[in-house]
C-alpha cells in the first residue's frame, strides 16, 4: 500500500499517518521529520534545509527528491509507505511519478480558518516526533510525551509570521497537485471530522 497524504500544514497529515502506521504497519515518511532529523545531527543537509524551514519556505526540489528516492529503497518500505508531506511541488509530483507508482492520495480537506490557530497550539515530542496540540490534543502530562515521555517542544516554524508563510506557499505551489492527481484518477478528498478518530474512520472508509 504506497499511499500519500496532502492537505495543507496543521491539517493533520501526520496525526492519520502515525494512525495508519498502527493499523498497517507500514512506515510514516515525513519529508519534515527527515529535514529536522539531520538538522538535529548537524549534517549539511540538515544545516542548508534550516535556513529554507525557519523562514517557512519550501526546501530546493533537488535535494527533497534525493532524498525520498533514497528513503522508499530502504527494505522498510518494500510492503508500501504513507509519503506525509512530499510531494509539494510540481516538479516533486513528477519526480515521484517517475519513481515509483502509488495507489492513492488522500487529501484531507480542512477549513483554512482553523489552521492558524491549530498551528500555533502545536507541541511535539523531541525523542518520537508524536504530535499533540495544547487546545485539541493535549499531553496527558504538559510538556511530556504521552508515549515515550519525552520533552515537548514548539517547532521553530509554528509561530505566526512563519505560519502564515507556510500557507501561502501551501496555496501557490502545493494546491495545484490536487489537479495534477484528480487527472490521474488517484485522488480521493477525506473529510475532516469533529475529532481525529472521526477523520481517521473517513480515511479508512477512503481506503477501503
Ligand atoms: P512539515 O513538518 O511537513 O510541516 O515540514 C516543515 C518544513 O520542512 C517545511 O515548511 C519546509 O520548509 C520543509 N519541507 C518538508 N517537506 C518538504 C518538501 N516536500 N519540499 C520542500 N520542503 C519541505
Amino acid at each position: 500500500m504506497k499511499i500519500i497524504l496532502l492537505g495543507p500544514p496543521g491539517a493533520g497529515k501526520g496525526t492519520q499517518a502515525q494512525l495508519l502506521v498502527e493499523k498497517f504497519g507500514i512506515p510514516q515518511i515525513s519529508t519534515g521529520d527527515l529535514l529536522r532529523k539531520a538538522l538535529g545531527e548537524g549534517t549539511e543537509l540538515g544545516l542548508e534545509a534550516k535556513k529554507y524551514m525557519d523562514s517557512g519556505r519550501l526546501v530546493p526540489d533537488e535535494l527533497i527528491i534525493s532524498l525520498i528516492k533514497e528513503r522508499i529503497t530502504l527494505p522498510d518500505c518494500a510492503s508500501g509507505y504513507i509519503l506525509d508531506g512530499f510531494p509539494r511541488t510540481m516538479e516533486q509530483a513528477r519526480a515521484m511519478e517517475a519513481t515509483d507508482n502509488v495507489d492513492m492520495v488522500l487529501n484531507i480537506v480542512v477549513d483554512t480558518e482553523i489552521l492558524m490557530g491549530r498551528l500555533m497550539g502545536r507541541r511535539t515530542c523531541r525523542d518520537c516526533n508524536a504530535v499533540y496540540n495544547i487546545t485539541g490534543k493535549p499531553s496527558k502530562v504538559e510538556g511530556k510525551c504521552d508515549i515515550c515521555g519525552g520533552e515537548l517542544f514548539q517547532r521553530d516554524d509554528d509561530t505566526e509570521a512563519t505560519v502564515t508563510k507556510r500557507l501561502d506557499t501551501y496555496r501557490t505551489l502545493t494546491e495545484p497537485l490536487i489537479g495534477f492527481y484528480e487527472e490521474r484518477g488517484l485522488l480521493k478528498n477525506i473529510p475532516t471530522g469533529n475529532s481525529i478518530e472521526e477523520t481517521f474512520q473517513n480515511v479508512l472508509a477512503a481506503i477501503e
